[in-house]
């Protein structure tokens, strides 16, 4: 079942009791029936029976040790994002996944007008969460869902500072828990896959506007820069760069080689691929002119 299918079989009852073991997250690693009775003031037969259809829906994980307890799983904060956010009029409808990163799940979002968004789903410490989990007692900063919602945060943040600025990156448009929005760049390609792209010269002058305006104006490194992180739209020659939680601020002791690095990787990249000539030096000494 994908997330819209599971989305579409929640009772009311149901997002009641999610968000109620939700908001123990910080006391509870796993929630007692008993805190969830008071909590959602439901009648104990249509909790139970809410509890079981999200138990198999694999949106909670029980604990049956000396007294029986509930947590959310991943998939149920995913679904708790996208609730808040269609309660909010952001999202009317969510739809396939359109693109898988490392840290990350991003899918097809509707909003209630018709427009298409990005909704970017951070995972962070996906391959470490189990291993944490089994060999360590529960702590909270620990956990994949904290981390998660400091990644979302950040990327978040920066977009607000950067797309007003000018800068080609997503338009930021919501944020609830570890999710993100933003427009879907419409018909987008990945520069690593080498798109015939027109007007290269066009499509780097975009990513190097927007390293500056990141640096000068708003004061951050990306940190993360490559063709993997560069979108390009064919038909216009406009390229955007996304991908921006792990961003660092300029006067940290990282910035400068960060920047450099950065740059190297874009600069090679349209030199070997477009056969745009720009030397690295010189760019960032321009970069770092006030
Ligand atoms: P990484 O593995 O580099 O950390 P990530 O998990 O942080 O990646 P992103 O790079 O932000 O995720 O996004 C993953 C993919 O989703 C992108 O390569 C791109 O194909 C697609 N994508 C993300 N945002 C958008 C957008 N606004 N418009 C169109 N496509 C997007
Ligand atoms: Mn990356
Ligand atoms: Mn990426
Ligand atoms: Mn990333």
């Amino acid at each position: 079942m994908n997330l819209k299918e599971i989305y579409a079989q929640l009772t009311e009852d149901d997002i009641k009791v999610l968000k109620a073991i939700e908001r123990r997250l910080k006391t509870h690693e796993f929630v007692p029936v008993e805190i969830l009775e008071k909590e959602t003031k439901l009648p104990l037969h249509r909790l139970e029976r809410s509890l079981y259809h999200l138990n198999k829906l694999k949106l909670l994980r029980r604990m049956s040790g000396s007294s029986l307890g509930y947590r959310l799983t991943i998939l149920a904060y995913d679904v708790l994002a996208i609730h808040t956010l269609m309660k909010r009029g952001v999202l009317a409808e969510i739809g396939d996944k359109i693109g898988v990163g490392k840290e990350s799940d991003v899918y097809l979002g509707i909003a209630p007008g018709g427009k298409r968004l990005a909704v970017k789903f951070h995972r962070v410490g996906r391959k470490s969460f189990r291993h944490v989990a089994r060999n360590r007692p529960y702590k909270l900063e620990d956990s994949w869902l904290l981390q998660s919602k400091v990644s979302a945060s950040r990327e978040f943040a920066a977009l607000k500072e950067l797309y007003p600025r000018g800068a080609k990156v997503p338009k930021p448009v919501d944020k609830s828990r570890h999710v993100v929005v933003t427009e879907l760049i419409e018909g987008a390609v990945e520069l690593y896959t080498k798109p015939d792209i027109p007007d290269p010269l066009k499509a780097l002058e975009d990513v190097l506007v927007t390293i500056e305006i990141a640096y000068k104006d708003v004061g951050i490194v990306h940190g993360d820069l490559s063709e993997y992180n560069i979108i390009v739209v064919p038909s216009t020659s406009e390229a955007f760069i996304i991908d921006w939680p792990q961003y660092v601020e300029k006067d940290s002791p990282l910035a400068e080689r960060l920047l450099r690095r950065d740059v190297e990787y874009v600069v090679r990249f349209f030199k070997k691929v477009y056969g745009i000539p720009l030397d690295v030096d010189e760019v960032v000494r321009r970069l770092k002119e006030l």
